[in-house]
């Protein structure tokens, strides 16, 4: 099973994206907490287990390390066959 992560923060919003992101770093530490809390929610449900792993955004790289690592704890990054 893939799963992938949006991550929707950016240093600044390019006039031409229609992603969603957003360059607003102070929702930065509750979109992880909540992300965290959806995981927990939806993975018991799971019918497979996650063997691919997607960061997208946004800017994934835009998180604080901290905040990157404690999202990192909390998904399944165990016996992936892809992470990108
Ligand atoms: S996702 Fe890419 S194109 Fe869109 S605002 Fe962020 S950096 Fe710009």
């Amino acid at each position: 099973m893939k799963l992938y992560v949006h991550i929707p923060f950016c240093h600044a919003k390019c006039a031409y994206c229609d992603f969603y992101s957003t360059p607003r770093r102070e929702w930065m530490e509750a979109f992880v907490g909540a992300a965290i809390g959806e995981w927990g929610e939806r993975s018991a449900g799971l019918s497979e287990p996650v063997d691919t792993l997607y960061f997208g955004g946004g800017t994934p790289s835009s998180l604080p390390a901290e905040l990157l690592r404690r999202l990192l704890e909390a998904l399944p990054t165990e016996n992936l066959r892809e992470a990108t």
